[in-house]
């Protein structure tokens, strides 16, 4: 039985009193893991040693150079270990061995590498003043920061908190999902191996409230939390941040609408469509689980997405041809079977799909659904998509905005002056014309409303992780 334990100062180690929690594969519905589970004791030692090697030790005083070339070793050690962080989270979570091996460990890998180089060629800002004063500004440490993530891309959403705190010189406290483990300490593990010294990158496992999350966030020591989970989650978090006055950057649900108009490409528009709601089971923040399709090629389109949907590959996740594995652990099977359970009580119409065997659900095409439902209006976090036709572009905007979520969104259509006046009235963090899920690192991401509160990547990043500081000369 394989062990995770916390990294706590550069060590491995078990919690305080011993106490271990499971962790369950569910594909085999067995225990393949054995986690360390973290009292508030835990906790406090690992922020006194974030704390610690902050105040007294080199990271946040050795340049960005040096710094730089210790993340991008660890960056190939965790390129040289693709495999077996990829299977931990496979193992964890039960996404597809092509998602996890085949793209989330290289996600990693780019977010370890872009963030060393982003801190270090944007290290200040420069102001020649007509007045003839010289402002700069100079992006210090902000401290230390507590990393709250979430189980759906563990080790992808990890390193994009972990890899910006860390280059602009904070330590960090990361506390994984306790559904997926694994990955942040085999991570932590390779950070040791890279060189970055005792207690720079901490890891604490365990639950989220009355349990390590809500300790972290609570601690009065740390000086940022970023978090990416649920909405109700991040509300709390926000309050206990608020409390403390620490700031805090929240990515949250979503419930992402996806616009087909009759001018697109169907074939780019159905490839995408079926990716943006059953990649990763549809266990995805930015999953497009509300389609509207324009109605001149409504009938045209749901027969070759719903053929599509079904010439999907479900099954054991390690195996290289399946794209649908099981959900990530029972407790998140029964909420979403509970949404497929309802469907027909609703009003709404199964095209294909439904409950599959174990704890995996099939891709699942709704239509018929009255817009009020809660197969509409909640974040299911499951491959369940509900279809529905619209008219007008006005119709089309005015219910993919209505929502009190704002994500993301996409458009498909080969009109240009279409793809940008829809991508303007969408109310979203971010808009995909004609793809999905394709990301470039200096751009912001994050979302409006119930989706959360702030934007990271590049420069909103670095404001994020930072105390930027105004020095202003008489020259
Ligand atoms: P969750 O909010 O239940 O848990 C997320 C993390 O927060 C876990 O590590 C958990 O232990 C911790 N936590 C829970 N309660 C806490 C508390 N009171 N104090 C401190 N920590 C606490 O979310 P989840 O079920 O793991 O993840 C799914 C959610 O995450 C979905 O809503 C999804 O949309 C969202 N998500 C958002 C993004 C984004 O970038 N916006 C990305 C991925 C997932």
């Amino acid at each position: 039985m394989e062990f995770f334990g916390h990294v706590i100062d550069g060590e491995e180690v078990e919690s305080q009193d011993g106490a271990r929690f499971d962790s369950v594969d569910p594909w085999t519905r067995q225990r393949w893991s054995e986690v360390a589970l973290a009292s508030r004791k835990d906790v406090e030692a690992a922020v006194a040693s974030a704390r610690r090697a902050f105040d007294d030790g080199p990271w946040p005083r050795m340049g960005y150079a040096e710094r730089g070339r210790l993340l991008h070793r660890l960056a190939d050690l965790v390129e040289a270990n693709k495999q077996e962080l990829g299977l931990a989270d496979t193992r964890d979570m039960g996404k597809p061995v092509t998602q996890s091996v085949g793209n989330d460990v290289d996600r990693a890998v780019q977010n370890l590498r872009f963030f060393a180089d982003h801190a270090r060629l944007t290290a200040a800002d420069t102001l020649p003043m007509d007045s003839g004063h010289h402002a700069y500004t100079r992006f210090g440490p902000a401290g230390v920061v507590a990393a709250i993530a979430p189980w759906n891309f563990p080790l992808m959403l990890e390193t994009w908190k972990i890899a910006p705190a860390l280059a602009w010189g904070n330590t960090v406290v990361l506390k994984p999902a306790e559904d997926t483990p694994a990955s942040a300490t085999l991570l932590a593990r390779l950070a040791v191996e890279a060189g970055l010294p005792p207690g720079v990158l901490n890891v604490v496992h365990g639950y989220g409230p009355e349990s390590a999350g809500q300790a972290l966030t609570e601690s009065t020591m740390i000086d940022r939390i970023t978090f990416t989970g649920a909405s109700s989650t991040g509300r709390t978090i926000a309050r206990v941040a608020g409390g403390n006055l620490v700031p805090a950057s929240l990515e949250l649900g979503g419930k992402g609408a996806n616009l087909v108009f009759a001018d697109a490409d169907l074939d780019t528009a159905v490839d995408w469509s079926i990716r943006a709601i059953f990649t990763n089971a549809g266990q995805v923040c930015l999953a497009g689980s509300r389609l509207y399709v324009q109605r001149e090629v409504y009938d045209e389109f749901l027969a070759r997405f719903v053929a599509a949907a079904e010439a999907m590959v479900i099954g054991d996740p390690t195996e290289p041809a399946t794209q649908v594995g099981p959900l990530a652990s029972q407790e998140h099977y029964k909420k979403v079977r509970g949404y497929v359970e309802t469907i027909e009580a609703q009003g709404g119409r199964i095209r294909t799909g439904g409950l599959g065997d174990g704890w995996i659900v099939r891709p699942t095409v709704i239509t018929d659904m009255p817009q009020d439902a809660p197969h509409w209006c909640e974040e299911i976090f499951g491959p369940l998509v509900v279809v529905a036709p619209f008219d007008t572009e006005a119709e089309g905007i005015a219910l993919a905005n209505d929502t009190p979520y704002g994500l993301n969104a996409m458009v498909f259509t080969e009109n240009l002056s279409r793809a940008h006046r829809v991508s303007a009235a969408l109310r979203a963090g971010t808009v995909w014309v004609n793809c999905f899920f394709i990301r470039d690192l200096r751009a912001p991401f994050g979302g409006v409303g119930e989706s959360g509160v702030g934007r990271e990547g590049g420069a909103f990043s670095r404001e994020f992780f930072t105390e930027p500081k105004a020095v202003v000369m008489q020259i």
